[in-house]
């Protein structure tokens, strides 16, 4: 089932005839689920069903996790050089593979297949970090903390752990979570987006390939019995989700009511301040690039522009730059923007859009009837621009997830810098100047995690961490980087003495000892 899941959900036209159940990956082996219920996973531009998603039953679950509990403690002994390894391994797959995965990932998510070989690499760099695990992890020492007494830390792995997945990085995001934590020394089990499951199915082909021993990785599907499930299992010892807020604080506060170490990004509003003396050209391309790209469903999207000085300058130059992207199927030539994930998802940022129009926000462009020749079902929105937006509008409130780009106004920097700290995300913020005085104003005052200086899209290699702010994040450990790797790990303080057997004897002293 397993191998043949590549070659049949990587061809459009195969799957079309006889959609594939997608496996479970339990103890090694890619299984079919007895499960009663499936969920279509449907191709957003054409509306065709590529596979059949199922609802992971609790036995089955139970196995995936026993699966990884049983594999635990010959991982953990598995010397790192040797973990390490099977990350340098499963890097160069990724590299053969690229364009398979990439193509999975526009397939069932819609986005364009450059774009989605960008999620498939920003996920590849998190393995490769992976393969520096040794150095990563290593403990600290200091010799002589009393007379003849040494205390160390070493870091060691949890045991089991989850990862729970969005739709929109559909590569990247299982990246995030299963290379870091197996080559620290845990087992894991995965739970991909059941709108998108396919890249983690053939990812994880890849890691069983690169010599990632059976039960190391597993993986379930469905949706919120098994996020419960995963949450409630006592044999789990912590999760990474990635996701909405919704879900993201329904799972924080389960899983810790059972003890579970969590860590979980969620939604976001990002906002881009545009200083009167920023560079025009630069300036706009970034705008477009980061409002639209991906559909706007990236969590760093830039989905809201403050012009210091007033918008009216720079309107119609957006607009005509934005009218002249091209929303087409992923897999077409020279599309910029694919289909959002879903018709819910359309027309929820439909709703939002004409909620912003009834409230007095001006529409500089709809793209909410596009028809695009040829995938007419798709679920096509086109770059939208709303202007004259305030903070009590739904519009800014909620986050869109879609082409749609806000624009509102501040007299100052310190107006611009005041609209961002007020809103409740603090994911990412982006300023656009050639002020130096200006741009550590920004840096320095801003309340959000991830800040771009004239960077429209700001996200962290894997060497640093990805540290959402505010509601845009909830735990202490963040995503990748040194954070990434405290927290899939504990740490282990021991404290030695040895002493020649000559000495020592006299009389036992009972105070709290102290090194004096
Ligand atoms: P989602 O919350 O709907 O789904 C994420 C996962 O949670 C899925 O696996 C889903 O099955 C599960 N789930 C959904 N609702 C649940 C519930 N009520 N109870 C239990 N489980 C539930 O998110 P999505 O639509 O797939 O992804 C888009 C969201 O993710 C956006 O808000 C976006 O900003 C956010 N996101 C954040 C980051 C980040 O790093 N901050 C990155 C990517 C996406």
């Amino acid at each position: 089932l397993g191998s043949s899941y590549m070659s049949t959900v990587a061809q459009p036209s195969a799957s079309k005839r006889n959609p594939q159940r997608v496996p479970n990956l339990i103890g090694g082996s890619f299984v079919d689920s007895k499960a009663s219920s499936f969920i279509d996973v449907i191709n957003p531009a054409t509306q065709e069903v590529v596979s059949k998603l199922p609802l992971t039953t609790n036995e089955e679950f139970k196995a995936a996790v026993s699966a990884a509990k049983k594999a635990f403690p010959s991982w953990r002994n598995t010397p790192i050089t040797t973990r390490q390894r099977v990350m340098l391994k499963l890097q160069e797959l990724i590299r053969r593979d690229m364009d398979k995965l990439a193509l999975s990932v526009t397939t069932e998510q819609g986005k364009t297949l450059k774009d989605a070989q960008g999620d498939v690499f920003r996920g590849l760099e998190v393995v490769e970090h992976a393969c520096g695990m040794a150095t990563l992890q290593m403990g600290e020492y200091v010799s002589n903390v009393a007379h003849g007494i040494d205390t160390y830390s070493i870091r060691e792995p949890l045991g089991v752990c989850a990862g729970i997945c969005p739709f929109n990085f559909p590569a990247m995001i299982p990246l995030w979570m299963f290379p870091i934590a197996v080559t620290c020394g845990n087992t894991y089990v995965l739970k991909p987006s059941e709108k998108d499951p396919g890249a983690s199915i053939m990812l994880a082909e890849l890691a069983l390939e690169a010599g990632l021993p059976e039960g190391v990785l597993n993986i379930v599907h469905g949706t919120h019995d098994i996020v419960n499930a995963i949450c409630d299992d006592d044999d789990i010892k912590a999760i990474s989700f990635v996701g909405s807020n919704v879900a993201g604080m329904h799972i924080y506060s389960r899983a810790a009511a059972k003890g579970k170490r969590v860590q979980s990004n969620m939604g976001a509003k990002n906002h881009a301040i545009v200083l009167p003396d920023s560079n025009v050209d630069a300036t706009l391309n970034a705008l477009v690039a980061a409002g639209f790209g991906a559909a706007g469903q990236r969590c760093m999207a830039l989905s809201t522009v403050i012009f210091v000085g007033g918008s009216k300058p720079w309107e119609a130059k957006l607009v005509e730059r934005a009218k002249a992207l091209k929303v087409n199927a992923g897999t077409e030539p020279d599309t910029d923007l694919g289909p959002v994930i879903s018709k819910q998802a359309k027309e929820r940022i439909h709703r939002l859009v004409q909620s912003g129009v009834d409230s007095g926000a001006r529409l500089l462009l709809d793209g909410r009837n596009i028809v695009v020749p040829g995938y007419e079902s798709g679920n096509f929105v086109g770059p939208t621009l709303l202007s004259d937006v305030n903070a009590n509008m739904e519009c800014y409130q909620e986050e869109i997830f879609g082409p749609v780009l806000l624009v509102m106004e501040a007299e100052s920097l310190d107006d611009a810098i005041n609209i961002v700290n007020q809103n409740k995300y603090g994911n990412g913020a982006s300023i656009f100047t050639t002020s130096g005085v200006a741009a550590r104003k920004f840096q320095t005052e801003i309340e959000a995690g991830q800040v771009g200086i004239n960077v429209p899209i700001p996200v962290p290699l894997p060497f640093f961490s990805f540290t959402g702010n505010k509601a845009s994040f909830a735990g202490d450990l963040n995503f990748y980087g040194k954070a990434g790797v405290n927290f899939y790990t504990q740490i282990k303080t021991i404290t030695q003495q040895w002493k020649d057997s000559a000495a020592g004897g006299g009389k036992a002293n009972l105070a709290m000892p102290t090194s004096q």
